[in-house]
């Protein structure tokens, strides 16, 4: 019989994010407070590498860059 949920298989790094079940409007707020509310959080994600690496690869596909990801605004990662 197979297990329906394999409990040695990796965990993807989204469900260790520190944003998961917060209001997701908080990481796309373009005034200062509420930027820094959102890049605190991330401060202390455990996936942050992950995140920023995930925003990376997929911004470089488009010119198009929005929100706090990877503890990083979107002007912080066009310098990047
Ligand atoms: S680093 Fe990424 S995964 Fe972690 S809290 Fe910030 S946006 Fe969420």
């Amino acid at each position: 019989m197979t297990a329906i949920h394999d409990e040695s298989a990796p965990v993807s790094w989204l469900e260790l994010a520190a944003c998961r079940g917060k209001p997701i409007e908080w990481w796309y707020r373009t005034d200062e407070l509420g930027q820094g509310v959102a890049l605190a959080i991330c401060r202390r994600c455990p996936v942050r590498r992950s995140c920023l690496a995930d925003a990376l690869d997929q911004e470089s596909e488009c010119a198009y860059r929005y929100g706090v990801r990877g503890g990083r605004t979107a002007t912080q990662r066009a310098a990047l």
